[in-house]
């Protein structure tokens, strides 16, 4: 008989679910819409930054008719698939938001952090319990040209007020035990780790409370204008309301504007089945913050509440001509790559299985900071592009849309950030190229810490990918 690679044998059992979705009762699903309705505030799309669009609409008029309209249900996108990690972050990191905006970081930093203070003032005053852990997360040198960014990172960070210690490969595997550690960055304010289902859901049933009406199963398939509003049309209503806002992410676009703004980026996650106790004594990491490797492809890992290993990213995969096709979540090469490097990581837990192994989309822009603007004479607002850290800062995208719709200029609506876009992509075929050259000049500066003209040059037009 033939025998299995160990790599592959640890998969084998694996469910294609995100775990947060498999792992407990989802609640039941809302109706969908069948027959034509009105509202004042039309949101399509129920993962974060459609809820809290609707929550915070509701909280600043409570007479205001929210509707919510979700293709599947509320947690299917990225909001019930991601690694759960949270951050102040409005700019992909401190370094990003220097190198970007170095005139506004003060007020972008603020801005970061009475968002996530707001967050979970608003789940502590509705009772919503989403695992959340204030225990901030580690950055971990591989390779050591790391060593010495990660040191100067922590000067950084600590200039603009951040709680941060460096530490040495000895200190870092004392911390958590992996022997391709060579030093870390511990930064200890300003993150943590969550349940992204148990948080969509606590959002969902607290939009609900507010009068909110979520139809789920219930895709929005063309938008209009209609008079002084617009006009949405599913495939068996429609729907004429006041205001409109897009929140439906790294999906495919209702609205043609959006669709060079981001790329769809294929992003893969792994669970472990439960770790014993001599498991975990073996790693140690009894803090369970979270995880990130400091390269550009970078691992980013976690502990669960129930003791598994949640260990995703690295092999981010764009597919030609923006594809989206649900069958590319299950990459069996992408999900190996990810089981070899997990037990490269942590040597002491071979024999270990995966339970659960999915991707989802990353809505990526070319500044990885997201895209919020107008269309439609201000009828209409969308929120997207937050390339992977969305968890909160969807909150600051559906309070700058609501700023939109509602004709605000406010204090969100005139930061650069908002008010200029970033480059967008070209049309394919130079789009799969341009990303194919990008990915294999991040991959090189991995491996000898240098920037290479290619990326210079994108450095020097604004364009992101340096994180
Ligand atoms: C694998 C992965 C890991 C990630 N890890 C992290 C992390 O650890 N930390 C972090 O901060 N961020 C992370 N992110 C990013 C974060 O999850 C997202 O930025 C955030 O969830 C975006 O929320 P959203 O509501 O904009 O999008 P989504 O949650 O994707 O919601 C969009 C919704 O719109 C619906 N929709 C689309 N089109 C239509 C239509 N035509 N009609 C009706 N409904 C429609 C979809 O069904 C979907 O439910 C990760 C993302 C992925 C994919």
């Amino acid at each position: 008989m033939k025998m299995l690679s160990p790599v592959f044998a640890s998969l084998k059992e694996a469910e294609t679910k995100p775990f947060w979705i498999s792992n407990q009762d989802a609640p039941e699903a809302f109706p969908s819409l069948t027959c034509a309705t009105t509202c004042d505030l039309a949101i399509v799309g129920g993962g974060l930054t459609g809820l809290w669009a609707a929550i915070e609409a509701k909280i600043a008029d409570p007479t205001l008719d929210v509707v919510i309209l979700e293709s599947q249900h509320v947690a299917y996108g990225a909001s019930g698939r991601n690694g759960g990690f949270f951050s102040e972050s409005l700019t992909h990191g401190l370094a990003h938001g220097l190198s970007l905006w170095p005139r506004e970081i003060d007020t972008l930093l603020r801005l970061g952090r009475e968002n996530v203070s707001e967050i979970f003032a608003y789940l502590d005053a509705e009772g919503i319990d989403a695992d959340q852990k204030f225990c901030g997360k580690s950055v971990m040198a591989l390779r050591p040209h790391q060593v010495d960014e990660l040191a100067a990172s922590s000067k950084q960070l600590q200039e603009y007020g951040e709680k941060v210690e460096f530490l040495t490969g000895d200190e870092t595997r004392k911390d958590i035990d992996s022997p391709t550690y060579l030093a870390s960055l511990r930064i200890h304010d300003g993150s943590g780790i969550l349940d992204p289902a148990k948080l969509s859901w606590g959002l969902r049933q607290a939009a609900v409370k507010a009068g909110v009406r979520i139809y789920e199963m219930t895709p929005v398939k063309a938008l209009a204008r209609n008079g002084a509003g617009m006009l949405l049309r599913t495939a068996s209503a429609e729907v004429s309301a006041h205001k409109v806002i897009l929140a439906t992410n790294a999906f495919a676009p209702l609205l043609r504007r959006m669709k060079n703004m981001a790329i769809p980026v294929f992003d893969h996650v792994l669970v472990t089945e439960q770790l014993t106790s001599s498991q975990i004594d073996s790693i140690g990491w009894k803090e369970s913050q979270g995880v990130t490797d400091a390269g550009n492809q970078f691992h980013y890992y976690r502990r669960t509440p129930d003791d598994r290993i949640l260990w995703g990213g690295y092999d981010a995969i764009y597919y030609r001509g923006s594809s989206r096709v649900a069958s590319q979540e299950q990459f069996d090469a992408s999900h190996q790559l990810l089981a070899e490097h997990f037990f490269e990581t942590f040597p002491q837990l071979e024999g270990l299985n995966f339970s659960h192994k999915w991707a989802g989309m990353i809505d990526t822009t070319s500044r990885f900071t997201p895209v919020i603007g107008r269309a439609f004479g201000g009828r209409l607002a969308y929120a997207f592009g937050y390339t992977g850290l969305g968890v909160t800062s969807s909150r600051f995208g559906a309070k700058v849309a609501l700023d939109f719709i509602n004709n605000r200029t406010s204090e969100l609506t005139e930061l650069t950030l908002v008010k200029r876009k970033p480059i967008p992509f070209p049309p394919e075929p130079i789009r799969s190229a341009l990303v194919a050259k990008t990915r294999g000049a991040l991959a090189r500066e991995d491996i000898d810490g240098k920037r290479g003209p290619w990326l210079g040059l994108l450095d020097r037009m604004g364009v992101g990918f340096n994180s």
